[in-house]
């Protein structure tokens, strides 16, 4: 089930760099389901259904790794001194609850300056006598991420801190399990280092070949108090991208996926995004160009401790790429 598969891969360890728990995971999951499955040098998952005759390959992308602080130093008082691994900010970060992979648990503060706040001005408290009580628990180079904490917002929305983009490698995942003999080939890639500029999804692009690639994100809304643009809002379907900071789609499987979810009165949503990126534009860039857009999961304060999104949306997008998979392209 589709939330349940959700909230596993949401509570499982997973930094930028280090996505091997996710990997694990996600193999659980898909168990018996598919064809093959293998983990590339980058740590890239590469999962395969096969498909039939005539079909063509299609090569999805979800990232595994989630944004988080690494450790840079340890002070004599025991703090912890951090600088982000992916596009995180001291205002999404102040006194937040960050854990690592040893189970170790901290707040990330950031301290009053008289100057901007930066990624200077934070520490991690593990509650620490001093440095070589920190250096018991902690190393120079560990990774910490904010906490799990998910829960159900009303009927249909979760929040937690890693649906960036955890909810994407879930639909991934059930799509693998609920299409049996797709017309294409489906090359499900969990991919790895998203959020530092795509470097998983890129060599993996490459090895794989595929004819047509589909990324799989989140990506902004619209639809709170003081934030109108961009024209995305939760439950209203999940976003097709004409483009964002890192890709314009390829015209012709843009509009083969809105064909499929008008065909099949699936809601969905028309995503320009003035700016982020995903690893559609990893695969559009590889060789000599691939073919390749990104349907988008709305979500509400990306990048936060507690981005939301909608099952409504999640349904949409999983319903576009069941249907997608078995579309003669
Ligand atoms: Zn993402």
């Amino acid at each position: 089930m589709l939330l349940e598969t959700l909230k596993t891969l949401l509570s499982v360890y997973g930094p930028t760099g280090n996505e091997t728990q996710v990997a694990e995971a996600v193999k659980k999951i898909v168990a018996g389901k598919v064809d093959n499955a293998k983990v590339d040098v980058m740590g890239n998952l590469i999962i395969e259904k096969k498909g039939q005759e005539g079909g063509k390959k299609i090569m999805f992308s979800a990232h595994m790794d989630h944004i988080g602080m690494v450790v840079t130093a340890i002070e004599k008082d025991g703090f912890l001194r951090v600088t982000n691994v992916g596009g995180l900010g001291t205002k999404m970060t102040d006194t937040r609850h960050v854990v690592f992979q040893n189970g170790v648990h901290g707040v990330a503060v950031c301290q009053p300056t008289k100057d901007a706040p930066s990624m200077a001005s934070m520490f991690v408290d593990i509650g620490a006598e001093d440095q070589e009580d920190a250096e018991k628990r902690v190393s120079v180079g560990d990774v910490c991420v904010f906490a799990n904490d998910t829960v159900m917002l009303g009927e249909n929305r979760v929040a937690a801190p890693a649906m960036d983009d955890r909810c994407a490698c879930a639909l991934l995942a059930e799509l693998l399990i609920q299409v049996q003999n797709p017309l294409n080939t489906i090359v499900a890639v969990f991919s790895t280092q998203e959020e530092v500029g795509m470097r998983g999804a890129k060599p993996a692009a490459y090895a794989v070949n595929p004819d047509i690639g589909i990324g799989l994100d989140v990506t902004g809304w619209g639809d709170t108090p003081e934030v109108k643009y961009p024209d995305i809002k939760l439950g209203k379907g999940a976003g097709i991208k004409f483009m964002d900071r890192s890709m314009i789609s390829t015209p012709w499987v843009r509009d083969a996926l809105i064909s499929v979810a008008e065909k099949n009165k699936i809601p969905y949503q028309r995503e320009v995004l003035p700016y982020g990126g995903t690893d559609g534009a990893a695969m559009q860039q590889t060789r000599g160009g691939i073919p390749a857009c990104t349907i988008s999961i709305p979500c509400r304060y990306v990048h936060s401790a507690c981005e939301v999104i909608d099952m409504r949306d999640m349904n949409s997008a999983l319903d576009i790429m069941k249907a997608f998979v078995n579309t003669q392209l």
